[in-house]
């Protein structure tokens, strides 16, 4: 048995928090791949060290004095040093760092420096053997992820190895070249890491215990969820609920390795389980709600449009000559509606409406703006009845105006929209009538 445990900023933000680490992994001999993030904040105020290397690295770049700030970095990497106790130095390391941010190697590099540094501590702490994920994560000449000739290389690379820590967020191109994932992407190496290996689960240890049924901002202590899809977790996830890297899912998913989301500081809680399929049954009928506001619905009116061939397709060129991609597109006999995000349209509305004008010859176009979008997320409401039944009343007794409503055929999830100014009052509503009151 291979495990793969990914630890997160704040479970490695200090010298306090990398001994429960420490703890977390010698508990378990399975543990022996891991994938350490850059230290994150300490308290509230504090600052990550990768964002202190992105504005260190700033300086660098307009040929100012940086290096106080790379002073504090290091700091920070010493106070970690020192209270493990461990006997390295990184002089060295930051002596190349320092003269390449001179010779301005790119924020890429310089934002990947906090989990290398970060792992280089790590692998010394646990006598584990280090491998810079620029040797064996790798990028193609586009900028894309090469999975294949990735997970080809470390396999090769890891296989041998009793133990091994890889750092997390960044890999190479072919030349050497450091490149990073975007932001929060040593979720992703995790993944990736755990892919090549086959392991048999994936820990992704973080500060929560794992996903919760809805945003803690707008529901007070929601319960959390015990085991969710991959499938469930996508459309949560692209509709805000956020713990994970949205691209996590994918080298895991390739090899049906199961994900476990855990909390390094209540190590005996099971966390959240993201598996492929399950026969377990979730504790409500739904599995979770996540919605995001500001979005923009532009009505387009035709008469006989539902005879039109080709209709739908002009209207949605009008979108696509502009770059702006869609959301939803409910329709009814002679009117379709797209869903858009308000900030992207915003700018473009009226080069989308001619535009819609010339391709598709409507009679009437109405936007209208401020809408929110809520997904209502869960396997079971597949083999239940009249869950959706369950929701417009639940919304109507909430004084809730429904504007939209979009169910696909899957039955893994319900789309509604209501206004911004509705938008919390609505989640309550859902949570309440399918967790509170278990109906
Ligand atoms: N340290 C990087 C960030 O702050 C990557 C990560 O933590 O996953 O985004």
């Amino acid at each position: 048995m291979k495990k793969v445990v990914k630890f997160g900023g704040s479970s490695l933000a200090s010298a306090e928090q990398f001994k429960k680490v420490g703890e977390i992994i010698h508990a378990d001999p399975e543990r022996r791949f891991v994938v350490p993030s850059a230290p994150g904040k300490r308290d509230a105020d504090d600052t990550k060290v990768t964002d202190m290397l992105y504005a260190c690295y700033d300086l660098a770049e307009e040929g100012k004095d940086f290096k106080q700030q790379l002073k504090a970095i290091r700091d920070r990497y010493q106070e970690i040093i020192d209270g493990l106790e461990l006997k390295i130095s990184l002089d060295e390391e930051f002596k190349v760092i320092e003269k390449n941010f001179k010779n301005k190697a790119g924020s890429n590099y310089a934002a990947s420096r906090g989990e290398y540094l970060n792992g280089i501590i790590m692998a010394n702490y646990l006598g584990f053997e280090f491998v810079d994920a620029a040797d064996v994560i790798l990028f193609d000449e586009n900028g894309e992820f090469n999975a294949e000739v990735t997970n080809v290389r470390l396999r090769e690379r890891l296989e041998k190895l009793p133990s091994a820590v890889v750092p997390g967020f960044y890999g190479a191109y072919a030349d050497g070249t450091v490149k990073t994932f975007s932001r929060g992407g040593s979720d992703i190496t995790g993944s990736i890491v755990a892919r090549a290996i086959k392991a048999n689960v994936y820990e992704n240890w973080t500060d929560v215990s794992g996903f919760l049924i809805a945003d803690p901002r707008i529901i007070y202590k929601p319960e959390g969820i015990d085991t969710i899809t991959y499938k469930e977790l996508r459309e949560l996830a692209y509709m805000g609920a956020s713990v994970l890297h949205e691209d996590a899912i994918f080298p895991v998913r390739r090899e049906g390795i199961p994900i476990n989301i855990r909390n390094t500081n209540a190590p005996d809680d099971n966390g959240t389980w993201i598996v492929e399929s399950t026969c377990q049954k979730s504790k409500y009928v739904i599995t979770g709600i996540a919605g995001k506001k500001g979005f923009c619905a532009v009505n387009i009116d035709k008469d006989m449009m539902n005879s039109e061939i080709g209709f739908g397709r002009k209207v949605l060129q009008a979108f696509e000559e502009n770059g702006i991609s869609f959301e939803h597109v409910p329709s009814g006999i002679d009117t379709m509606t797209v869903f858009v995000h308000q900030d992207e349209f915003m700018h473009k509305e009226q080069r989308v409406v001619s535009a819609i004008h010339r391709l598709a010859d409507p009679d009437h176009i109405d936007i209208e703006g401020d809408f929110a979008l809520i997904a209502v997320v869960g396997r079971g409401m597949k083999s239940t009845r009249g869950t959706a039944g369950r929701i417009f009343s639940a919304l109507a007794h909430a004084n809730v105006n429904v504007k939209m409503i979009d169910q696909g055929s899957s039955e893994l999830n319900i789309i509604i929209g209501v206004s911004n100014a509705d938008f919390e009052t609505a989640i309550k509503a859902i949570y309440d009538i399918f967790v509170l009151m278990q109906i």
